[in-house]
């Protein structure tokens, strides 16, 4: 941490800032400059955040030189993590992962029928929600634990892990049982109790972009999932709010380099929900492979017009099988494996 001082800053204001410095058990040293004094911290910085140095007279700005997300940084953990999904599978590796599948749990026959489907496809984890968090209070609420159980029966036929979203920290004894890994939604990015609680879990945590969060906010709620206990962490890029209206969301295809810079966590993205509508989604799932990403979550549907939620964005199961044959020659021209 950086202290910089004002021009007009008095010797006895400088004095003060060092003494509290000193009463925390941290070492200040002191630039003088021509114009300006600058206070630099060494040791724990983080005994600092209850003292808002800002407000001391004599301050005129204080810069924070670490980052605030210690735990998920690449600073001190250059490889990537790989994150063990179930017994055959892990991501953060060479491999790119692909989850597919419906919106929302319907019911049992089509989430059968659709797991065969993305599976003869190439995809290898199930996604599905059975706890929707939807705009209006009066849409599809999702099927709740009986989803899960059908989430469950579609994984004992194919194989197929199961992603799937919690959204109260009450149910996590279900998603315990029936759940290979946990989705945090964009809209629970910042529920911070709910974070906490997943990260007392041994599950593997997929967390999403929040819609109107930047990546440093991303990267902090990882933060609160790993610094307690749970290293198993993917986080999604899902498209952010922009005032661009012709898709859904604005997929921010940059965060995916950030991302892979800053941490040392695997990303992968979702297509569906910036593209809004299907012809958009192989575009940017192809986009987001070619630039970096570990793997994607898109969502497939057999019979659009009866989706209870989502439908306009879903692949036909025939894009679908056409997106993995072209991600699969992605995967090989920048040395992943699909
Ligand atoms: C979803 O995956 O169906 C979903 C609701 O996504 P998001 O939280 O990104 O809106
Ligand atoms: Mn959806």
């Amino acid at each position: 941490m950086l202290i910089v001082l004002k021009k007009t800053a008095t010797k006895k204001q400088a004095d003060h800032i060092l003494a509290e410095i000193k009463k925390l058990k941290l070492k200040p040293v002191v630039s003088k400059g021509v114009e300006k004094t600058v206070i630099g911290v060494i040791g724990d910085e983080a005994k600092l955040r209850t003292k808002p140095l800002e407000v001391f007279a004599g301050v005129e700005r204080v810069i924070d030189v670490q980052t605030p997300f210690k735990m998920v940084s690449r600073e001190d953990h250059r490889q990537t993590s790989e994150i063990k999904l179930g017994k055959n599978l892990t991501i953060g590796g060479k491999e790119i992962v692909v989850m597919a599948g419906p919106c929302t749990v319907e019911n049992k026959k089509r989430l059968l029928s659709l797991a065969h489907s993305v599976k003869e496809s190439g995809a290898t984890v199930l996604r599905g929600g059975a706890f929707k968090p939807r705009t209006s209070p009066y849409d599809f609420q999702g099927l709740g634990e009986t989803g899960l159980k059908y989430l469950k029966a579609a994984k004992k036929e194919t194989g197929l892990l199961v992603v799937t979203e919690m959204m109260d920290v009450r149910d996590l004894p279900l998603f315990e049982k029936y759940a290979d890994i946990i989705q945090i939604g964009a809209r629970n990015m910042q529920n911070y109790n709910l974070l906490k609680e997943v990260g007392k879990s041994k599950k593997p945590v997929l967390l999403k972009r929040g819609m109107a969060n930047t990546i440093k906010d991303f990267l902090m709620a990882a933060e609160y999932i790993y610094s307690q206990g749970n290293h198993s962490v993917i986080l999604c890029e899902r498209g952010i709010r922009t005032f661009e209206t012709s898709t859904r969301f604005s997929l921010d295809i940059g965060s995916v380099p950030v991302l892979k810079s800053e941490t040392h966590l695997p990303v992968v993205i979702d297509p569906s929900h910036p593209a809004g509508k299907r012809k958009y989604v192989a575009a940017l799932a192809k986009a987001g492979i070619a630039a970096g990403a570990d793997g994607i979550i898109v969502e497939v549907h057999d019979n659009p017009e009866e989706a209870v939620c989502d439908g306009p964005q879903a692949l036909l199961p025939d894009m679908f099988e056409t997106l993995m044959t072209d991600l699969r020659k992605i995967a090989q021209a920048i040395g992943r494996s699909l």
